[in-house]
């Protein structure tokens, strides 16, 4: 029988969750739907000194609004918790102990004071097979010494016993096979007794294994770590249920080389995490993709083409889609640039594409700061009018006010320009057209206007651009006759009037 595909995402609550991050998130749950898989939420906060509050939280919150849905995990529980590395201490010290008794880890002894010494001694000093027997640990010490050691309670850490003269193989599912001599590894410290806990490799090898992984999907800068995750199966005898690897490219800087970074976000203006983020210790504010108007469908099908494509030229993919064509060999081996004019552009056809009563439902708070109260429908139909010319629901007050507010200025420029001799008394005599029509619909104005204007020999640009001013304030806005469809023939016939009297007087 097939395994049933597991993966996982495996954040460490160190901060926000970086766009990076979020993309590993969203490449995991592709895969794992694609294959009627398990979807896992996995806290590693092993690292105490780098916990911070509320980024678990903020994790899961932004997850969930991009509709990445775990079938398991720190939050829903399931069949292989705790899902909190730091709820599952007691697993860990058999393991270690296991690869101690099989003579595949050894403790060690030395103090920071004397590792730094050996580090001024010795030049690019790297604890491994070339200097361990230099060291203060259970290979150099007898036995008795050890556990007397231990047994006063001195602080001792557990270090992985690395063969030199090895390739070690990674066998990568984006990457190919990745060789890596075992000679540039060094003992890496699997536990500490200080807080009785083990360090990130272990007990993500050993929580990997128990939680029955099938693949580990995440960012390049693991790639390093690799080798020894593969050095670990073996120790612990794993390797035949040792998950598949895929190492995801960088997400580049939008200009020159290098690892997209907040600073970029600063400095060029977009935000970086998903969610804003508030920093628990300095009060600082970092912008969020939410907060700055994107639809959580525009990020999803952003990232998604960021280091993977379908191979066609399919750009705009729903969740359902992606999970249809997502696949690891075709996942792009170089970084990808973090376009994010691109971002914008998927928000725009998302707007176009989502039912305008939805966006006109997202469009109502920005109203209400107007104080614009209407009934929803006539914001449903001036979004109908209005969305494509926007890139953000906050954009679209620019471009529909007039339809909420009849203008009490008008723009200057505009008036210099288009305000001619005999606008007003033109206008006035639209006016009577227009109070004569009874389908106030904008073909039937559309049609009556202009054969009033050819009747007259009028200019239809003059009219026309007169006629904008008197009812926008400005030259702006979708075509004239939908606009007056919209807010009606007395309000039309107001607007009329109130510029014929307030903007002659100007002239
Ligand atoms: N805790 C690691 C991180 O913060 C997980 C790496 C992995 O997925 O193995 O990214």
């Amino acid at each position: 029988m097939e395994q049933k595909v597991r993966v996982r995402f495996a954040p460490s609550p160190t901060g926000p969750l970086h766009i990076g991050g979020v993309r590993t998130a969203l490449y995991n749950y592709l895969f794992a739907k694609q294959h009627k898989g398990d979807f896992v939420l996995r806290i590693e906060d092993t690292d105490s000194q780098r916990f911070v509050p509320g980024a678990e939280a903020y994790i899961i919150e932004a997850l969930t609004w991009l509709g990445l849905k775990f079938d398991e995990g720190v939050h829903l529980g399931g069949d292989f918790g705790p899902y909190r590395q730091s709820e599952r201490k007691g697993i860990y010290k058999q393991y270690v102990d296991q690869l101690i008794n099989d003579g595949l880890a050894y403790y060690a002894f030395d103090t920071p004071a004397e590792l730094e010494q050996k580090r001024n001694e010795i030049k690019n000093f790297q604890y491994d097979a070339s200097t361990r027997s230099m060291m203060r640990n259970s290979l150099t010490l007898s036995e008795e010494e050890t556990k007397t050691l231990i047994e006063n309670g001195e602080q001792y850490v557990v270090r992985f016993k690395i063969e030199p003269h090895e390739d070690v193989v990674v066998d990568d599912l984006i990457r190919g096979e990745v060789v890596i001599n075992s000679s540039i590894l060094d003992d890496k410290v699997l536990y500490k007794s200080a807080d009785s806990l083990p360090t990130y490799h272990l007990a993500n090898i050993v929580d990997d294994h128990l939680m029955k992984i099938t693949h580990v999907i995440r960012g390049e800068e693991w790639l390093p770590s690799a080798p020894l995750h593969v050095l670990l199966y073996r120790a612990f005898g794993w390797t035949d249920t040792m998950p598949r690897f895929a190492h995801l490219p960088l997400l580049l800087k939008p200009e020159g080389n290098g690892k997209l970074s907040k600073r970029d976000g600063d400095r060029l203006g977009f935000p970086v995490f998903p969610l804003e983020w508030k920093d628990p210790k300095t009060s600082e504010i970092s912008s969020g993709y939410r907060e700055s108007g994107y639809l959580p469908e525009a990020v999803v099908n952003f990232l998604a083409l960021l280091g993977w494509n379908p191979g066609n030229d399919e750009e705009i993919l729903s969740m359902e889609r992606l999970i249809e064509l997502f696949s690891l060999e075709k996942c792009s081996k170089s970084g990808a640039k973090f376009d994010y004019e691109k971002g914008k552009w998927f928000n725009h056809q998302y707007i176009q594409l989502k039912p305008n009563a939805e966006i006109a439902e997202l469009y109502t708070p920005y109203l209400k700061e107007h104080q614009v109260s209407v009934d929803i429908e006539y914001v449903e139909k001036v979004v109908g009018l209005v969305k494509e010319r926007v890139n953000f629901v906050k954009e679209l007050w620019d471009q529909s006010f007039f339809f909420f507010v009849a203008p009490t200025s008008f723009d200057e420029k505009t008036v210099k320009k288009r305000w001619k001799e005999d606008s007003p008394a033109q206008l006035a005599e639209l006016s009577e057209v227009l109070k004569n029509i009874d389908d106030f619909s904008a073909h039937n104005q559309e049609e009556i206007v202009k054969a009033w204007i050819e009747s007259k020999a009028y200019h239809l640009g003059n009219i026309m651009n007169a006629f904008r001013l008197a009812i926008v304030g400005e030259s702006k806005g979708p075509h004239m006759f939908d606009i007056t469809e919209a807010i009606g023939k007395e309000e039309t016939l107001k607007r009329l009037d109130y510029a014929i009297k307030n903007i002659s007087a100007n002239v």
